[in-house]
Parts: C-alpha cells; structure tokens; sequence
C-alpha cells in the first residue's frame, strides 16, 4: 500500500534486519525492542488489523511465530515469550499494517510492564453480560 512503512519494508525500499520469510509472511527485528530480540512479523500482502486481515495470512503469521519463538528459545535461551498485537490507534497501533510483536524474555532479565498487570476481580454480572454481547455478534 502507498506510504506504508512496513509495505515498504517488504519491498527492500526501507532497510530491515531479516529474520525469518516464507511465501506469505516477513519476519524482522524491532528498530525499539522492548526487549532484547524483539521481532515482528508481518503478512506480505498489506493488511491494516485483525478485522481485515485474510485468515490465510493470519494462519501464514501463527505458523511463522511457532518456529521464531522456538528459535528465540534456542537462539537466545529465552525462558519466555509475549505476542503482543494491536488493533486501531485507540489501543495504541502506530504502524497500520498487521504485526505481530514477539518480544523474548531472558532468565533474570526485568518484566514486561505489559504482561505484569494486577489481578483484581471483576464484577460477575458485568462479565456475563459483557460475554453475552460479544457471544451473540459472533
Ligand atoms: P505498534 O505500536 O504499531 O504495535 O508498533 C509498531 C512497531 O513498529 C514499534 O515497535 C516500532 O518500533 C516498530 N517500527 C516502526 N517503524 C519501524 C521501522 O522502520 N523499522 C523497524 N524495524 N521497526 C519499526
Ligand atoms: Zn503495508
């Protein structure tokens, strides 16, 4: 797509660190990891979010993080792993074309603020109404 980075990106037209590509997808490492070996991967054909993209090139992705996180644990000796994934400017999406984060933490290495949060309860009956919405529009 005209103007995006990561099309761009695929294209050559913009340097990346290559980690990882197959028919349908690029994998490349993050220009501000979080963590040391932060990757993305992209689907090659431009897709803005998860409402849009093909489930072919979602299924491409899923695959492609099974063996860039098994090799983060080889590679990297990663004791754990985030995927991280955002949709739409309001939850912070900066780059509009899909990617997948996978972000890899190292034996004593610091926390992921995000994947740290505080558990409280919530309130039932607004869970179960919450589910119940998005049950029905499925
Ligand atoms: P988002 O907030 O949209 O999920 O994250 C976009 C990510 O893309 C950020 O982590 C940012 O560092 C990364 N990024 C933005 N521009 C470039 C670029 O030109 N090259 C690479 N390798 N990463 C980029
Ligand atoms: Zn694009």
């Amino acid at each position: 797509m005209e103007g995006c980075i990561f099309c761009k990106i695929i294209k050559g037209e913009i340097p990346s660190t290559r980690i990882y590509e197959d028919e349908k997808v690029y994998a490349f490492a993050d220009i501000n990891p979080i963590l040391e070996g932060h990757t993305l991967i992209i689907p090659k054909r431009h897709s803005e979010n998860l409402w849009e993209i093909p489930e072919a090139d979602l299924s491409a992705i899923h695959a492609a993080s099974k063996k860039v996180a098994g090799a983060m644990k080889k590679g990297l000796g990663a004791d754990g792993v985030a995927c991280v994934q955002l949709n739409g400017k309001s939850v912070n999406q900066v780059v509009m074309h899909y990617h997948f984060h996978l972000i890899p933490h190292q034996p004593g290495g610091p926390d992921l603020p995000m994947t740290a949060w505080k558990l409280m309860p919530g309130d039932m009956d607004k869970i179960k109404a919450n589910a119940e919405k998005i049950s029905r529009a499925l």
